[in-house]
């Protein structure tokens, strides 16, 4: 695996039987060190021939469950336990993980907004070049592991890309059954600048997830991203036994991520107060928060409603709030 037009280079080799654990060098000259570069770790498991599977956390930095998830499993799994080619990035956009940033302190670049990337570009373009058109070529599938971040929170859940012809590729729904978080999302698309469209755009499976958020983790949200993480893997044929502590999974409910009508915003800058809590199922027309103005405490709160239809699957974190931020968004039965 030689990269081409990337100026992003392996410490390690990733073409190497065994565990290789180093980073992957990002050229980076500044002011304090002029022919410096940072350090994105990076894992490698490789054992004969199986599938070949990346692993992404870290894509928005301030998103953790992943980046734990992803750790353990380089220092837990080793190399003959697996058939095949696990290349494990935990903090992918490193700069944005280090400072525990959505987006990278760098460039201000949101990994998950830049693909395809730009061999020439900031540091965050460069990495979006790197995963795009480096790696996932030789990859038969990409899991991306998100949670709502600092400012959302996510009931946990997987999430997959239809495809062009409108149904979910059937290898696909077989690994979000077998990660069997409570929920999986079915997305009609994501923007091109993103993962998702990456992988597919290269030819690799996809694997999404958003679980939990609120800048944190619970033992419940890594407990399902880990034992989902694990059977994901076995079920892709990579990984041959499953470790004892590995629960069953649970049957995710098929959701799906429909458009902007799905989604509520704050309509003024103030202080949001939710109306609903996650998991309630509202119709269009149903109230969904009232907006407060302590600095004028005369002035009557300003209601925001539901213009859709589902369940609620994710909520704004902080009480303050700026006309424009996301406060809710909903996710509708799946019917297929
Ligand atoms: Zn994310």
């Amino acid at each position: 695996m030689q990269f081409g037009r990337s100026k992003i280079t392996p410490d390690i080799d990733l073409t190497a039987q065994g565990k290789e654990i180093g980073c992957l060098r990002i050229p980076h000259s500044v002011h304090r060190s002029a022919y410096g570069w940072l350090p994105m770790p990076a894992v490698s498991i490789r054992h004969g021939d199986g599938p070949r599977v990346l692993i992404t956390a870290g894509n928005h930095g301030d998103e953790y469950e992943g980046q734990i998830a992803v750790s353990r499993l380089a220092r837990e799994l080793q190399h003959d336990e697996i058939h095949g080619h696990l290349l494990l990035l935990p903090m992918s956009n490193f700069p944005a993980a280090k400072a525990g940033r959505r987006t990278s302190l760098i460039d201000e670049g949101n990994l998950n907004r830049s693909f395809p990337g730009d061999p020439e570009g900031t540091p965050t373009s460069m990495i979006a070049h790197m995963i795009e058109e480096e790696l996932l070529p030789h990859f038969d599938l990409l899991i991306d592991l998100h949670s709502g971040g600092s400012s959302l929170y996510y009931l946990h859940a997987t999430q997959v890309l239809l495809q062009p012809d409108g149904r979910i590729n059937p290898v696909e729904k077989i690994l979000a059954n077998a990660y069997g978080a409570p929920f999986n999302h079915v997305m009609r698309e994501e923007g091109s600048n993103h993962s998702a469209e990456a992988a597919r755009r290269q030819g690799a499976l996809l694997l999404c997830s958003e679980f939990g958020g609120a800048g944190t983790v619970t033992p419940e949200t890594l407990r399902i991203c880990e034992h989902g993480l694990r059977r994901a893997l076995h079920a892709f044929n990579l990984i041959e036994h499953l470790p004892d502590y590995i629960d069953a999974p649970t049957s995710p409910r098929y959701l799906e991520i429909k458009g902007q009508a799905h989604y509520v915003y704050a309509p003024e800058d103030g202080l949001y107060e939710p109306l609903v809590t996650l998991g309630d199922e509202v119709s269009a027309g149903d109230v969904a928060a009232a907006i407060h103005f302590p600095e004028s405490p005369a002035q009557e709160p300003v209601l925001t409603y539901f213009t859709g239809e589902g369940v609620v699957v994710c909520k704004r974190i902080p009480t303050q709030c700026q006309r424009g931020d996301c406060l809710f968004h909903l996710a509708s039965e799946w019917p297929g």
